[in-house]
This record gives C-alpha cells, sequence and structure tokens, in this order.
C-alpha cells in the first residue's frame, strides 16, 4: 500500500483507480488466453450425507492458475469473463471437464453426483440444452450424476421460457438445483412449477447457525419447504460442529462446506474417494485436512 508524499487526497485516488484499471485490462487480456494455455482447472468439493456422513457428490469449482499471478479466485475473473463475453467458452470448457471426470470417477466405481455452476449468460443461449445433450454424448457420462446449479437470479428471469430450458434438461436425464437459495428473489408461487431437484441453503444462513431465533426459523422453513415440494436439500458453508449438528437435527439432507473439506484437486478427491472409510464423525475432525 503506498501513500503518494506529495499527492493530495484526490490525486491518489485517482491514481488507485488507475492502476485498478489497468489490472482489469491486463487480467482480460490474459484471461482470453487462459483457455488455450491450459490455466484453467476445477477443484471439486465433496457434499456430505447428514445421515450417514458420507460423500454422496462434490461441487465442481473453477480456479485459473496463472503462470506468473498464481492462483485466481471465480470471484475475481468470473465478472470479467462475462463482461467480455469469454464466460460462454470458459463455460462450455467446465461442462465438458466436469462431465469427462465424473465419466472417470464412474468407471472407477465411485457414483457421486457432480454440481457445475451455469452462467446466466451460458444458460440464456439459445444452444445451450444442445450443448448439453451434446457433451453427454461425447463424454458417455451417466446423466443421473450430473446436477446443474442455476442461481435464483436465472431461475426467475423469462419464468416461462425458464421452466422450459428446465424441463428439457430434465429429459437428458440431470437434476438441477438452484444455488443460493435465500439470498435472491425467489417467488415461493413459482417454486411449485419449477422443474428442480434440490435448495442449496447459503452460506449467509449457515454462517448465522446459533445467532439468532430467528435466522433458525428461515433455515427450518427453506428445509420444511423442500420437503414439502419433494425436493433435497443441502446447507452451504457449514464450518464447524454447531452447524453441523444444528442442521442434523432439524433433518437437513445434505452438507458442504470447509468443516468437512475445502475445494480439492481432482486427483485429491480421487484419493479421499478410495479411502476403505471416509465416514465423517460430526463430533470427531473433519474428513480433509486444509492442504
Ligand atoms: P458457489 O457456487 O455458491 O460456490 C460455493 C463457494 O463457497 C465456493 O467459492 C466455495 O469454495 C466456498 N465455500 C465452500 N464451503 C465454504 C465454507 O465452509 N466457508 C466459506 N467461507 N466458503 C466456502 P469459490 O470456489 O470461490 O466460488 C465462488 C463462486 O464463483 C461460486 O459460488 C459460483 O457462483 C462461482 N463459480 C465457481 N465456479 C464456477 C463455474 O465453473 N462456473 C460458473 N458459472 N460459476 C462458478
Ligand atoms: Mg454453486
Ligand atoms: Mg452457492
Ligand atoms: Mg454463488
Amino acid at each position: 500500500y503506498q501513500v503518494k508524499k506529495n499527492g493530495k487526497g484526490h490525486y491518489r485516488f485517482y491514481n488507485d483507480k488507475d492502476q485498478l484499471y489497468s489490472k482489469k485490462l491486463m487480467l482480460e487480456k490474459e484471461l482470453s488466453q487462459a483457455l488455450y494455455r491450459n490455466e484453467l482447472m476445477l477443484h471439486y468439493q465433496p457434499q456430505i450425507d447428514a445421515l450417514h456422513g458420507r460423500v454422496i457428490g462434490v461441487e465442481a469449482l473453477i480456479r485459473w492458475e496463472h503462470a506468473t499471478l498464481g492462483m485466481i479466485m471465480p470471484g475475481e475473473f468470473i465478472p470479467i469473463a462475462e463482461e467480455t463475453g469469454l464466460m460462454l467458452s470458459i463455460g462450455e470448457w467446465v461442462l465438458r471437464e466436469a462431465c469427462q471426470q465424473a465419466k472417470q470417477w464412474q468407471d472407477e466405481g465411485h457414483m457421486i453426483k457432480i454440481g457445475i455452476n451455469l452462467s446466466a449468460q451460458q444458460f440464456e443461449q439459445e444452444s445451450f440444452v444442445g450443448t448439453v445433450a451434446r457433451i453427454l454424448k461425447q463424454t458417455g457420462v451417466d446423466p443421473v450424476y450430473i446436477d446443474l446449479e442455476i442461481t435464483e437470479s436465472i431461475a426467475m428471469t423469462h419464468i416461462s421460457n425458464v421452466i422450459d430450458k428446465l424441463k428439457a434438461l430434465k429429459e437428458l436425464g440431470v437434476s438441477i438445483s438452484i444455488d443460493d437459495f435465500g439470498t435472491g428473489y425467489s417467488s415461493l408461487a413459482y417454486l411449485e412449477n419449477f422443474p428442480v431437484d434440490k435448495l442449496k441453503i447459503a452460506r449467509e444462513f449457515t454462517s448465522r447457525i446459533g445467532s439468532s431465533q430467528a435466522n433458525h426459523m428461515i433455515i427450518s422453513s427453506i428445509i420444511n419447504l423442500a420437503r414439502s415440494l419433494n425436493m433435497n436439500v443441502i446447507a452451504e458453508g457449514v464450518e464447524n460442529h454447531e452447524q453441523a449438528s444444528m442442521l442434523q437435527q432439524i433433518r437437513c439432507h445434505e452438507m458442504q462446506g470447509y468443516l468437512f473439506s475445502k475445494p480439492i484437486s481432482a486427483e485429491d478427491l480421487g484419493k479421499l474417494l478410495i479411502k476403505p472409510s471416509f465416514a465423517v464423525d460430526f463430533k470427531g475432525a473433519a474428513v480433509v485436512e486444509d492442504s
């Protein structure tokens, strides 16, 4: 953090903004090359069955490993990818890479679900359902284990189109989750008509477990809502045992979070899956140590 010696307040601010702007330009330029330089990769975060503590799925999360800048997280580069139109090719790469990895695990006998995040642009593409169909066919993955994650904002724009598209996707055999549920503007009236399989309770709610009765009520309401609509429910961002045992008590189906494991490489996840028993002891240590 640099302070200009003879600069006035606004002068310094101007400089910082300038620097920010050129960093963004630089990232834009680098990102346009990331795909063919093979700098993108997927990490996978385990999803735990709350009843037995088994790994029943993973969420694929993109990372950008730049040669000199190091690891860049999606929060930093996905907005840039969306602005520049790069998100379409990156999104398609994510789909193919995740399906290939899922196929490999299936061939090894690990029947786990793979959650794949979709961007709004990707989902809105006319050709999106066709793209998914083609990738499923090319990779030979069993679609029963593919779970596409959409946000509430994707779900709630152009609702009738979205419902048709979700139905078409489900006809391919994949399942659909609503990501970060509770943070957007889902209309509960529409939810009933949505061909959705799972609600992912946003980390914002999980992290406030124990802090207020109101928060507790919100989480139990989401779980009850999911149950009455015949949907699955997973809590995101489970970081400690207090949260895990409360979620167990109110019969949340699945959990995901640092308590169990951070997102890890496909190789490390593979090692986790071949452990003779990776059942989680909720009162004991997490299944995977931080690396
Ligand atoms: P998300 O889909 O809600 O993913 C969950 C995020 O929460 C991940 O951040 C994950 O590392 C983080 N997380 C998981 N457990 C915990 C926990 O216990 N505590 C805390 N503090 N954080 C936890 P990440 O990997 O940085 O991804 C951020 C967001 O970027 C994702 O949120 C998703 O919206 C987006 N994203 C990631 N990969 C992709 C992708 O392949 N395609 C698209 N379109 N978006 C992606
Ligand atoms: Mg997600
Ligand atoms: Mg989420
Ligand atoms: Mg998100």
